[in-house]
């Protein structure tokens, strides 16, 4: 069976007004991994840093559409603010493993006071066989956002940091997790940033200057 295909990031258009009302339409799901997903959230990191996490319905429909949250609930104001916060401090881990650098504190500590809210685990017996889940949560949203941070602290605290990328394309800055069994992915996706690449390569040996024959370091080249 195929895998659902997953829709590429749409570019942003040059023309835009920033505060953007809802980042919904930019949103994408390419990374591999909710944590992430949830970092891609800002866009363009390379260049205008564009806002797509933009207010209460926007935290509780990117919560559902990641599937930690079954339904849209109400956030409450202030979540919007401490979600971008537990957004750039994953990000902050993100960029010290790609660095090969040490996590900043100060990453670690806002990650940690989510992981604390996580929902506690439960077990539950269905048609006589016990299933491990998550009790209800008090407060879903901030369970729901303890997911994500969850899945930072297991991807940054093991030997899943080594798999974390940046997209190697000049004009991303796509973050994704990459599960291939090489580990050698350098782009987000193959289909966009991948594919201009290639094209960009080809046309730079198609416009070089043809080689005459004396090279400067004397060695011929096949
Ligand atoms: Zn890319």
């Amino acid at each position: 069976m195929s895998r659902p295909r997953i829709p590429l990031a749409k570019d942003l258009p040059e023309e835009l007004e920033v505060p953007l009302r809802t980042g919904r339409d930019w949103w994408y799901w390419t990374a591999g991994r909710p944590a992430l997903d949830l970092v891609n959230t800002l866009r363009e990191r390379w260049r205008r840093r564009v806002e797509c996490l933009c207010g209460p319905d926007d935290v509780a429909e990117w919560l559902r559409r990641a599937g930690l949250l079954a339904m849209p609930v109400p956030v409450a104001p202030e979540l919007v603010e401490a979600a971008r916060e537990l957004r750039e401090a994953i990000d902050a881990g993100v960029r010290a493993a790609v660095a090969g650098a040490p996590t900043p504190p100060e990453a670690v500590a806002v990650i940690d006071r989510w992981v604390a809210m996580s929902a506690p685990p439960a077990l539950t017996l269905v048609d006589g066989v016990p299933v491990l889940g998550s009790r209800d949560a008090d407060d879903p949203v901030r369970a729901a956002l303890a997911g994500v941070a969850l899945d930072a602290a297991r991807m940054l605290g093991t030997g899943e940091r080594d798999r974390i990328r940046v997209c190697d394309a000049p004009d991303c800055s796509a973050r994704f997790y990459d599960g291939s069994p090489a580990g050698r992915r350098r782009w987000c996706s193959m289909a966009a940033c991948g594919n201009r690449a290639k094209v960009r390569s080809h046309r730079a040996r198609r416009t070089a200057p043809p080689r005459t024959g004396g090279q400067a370091d004397g060695v011929s080249r096949p």
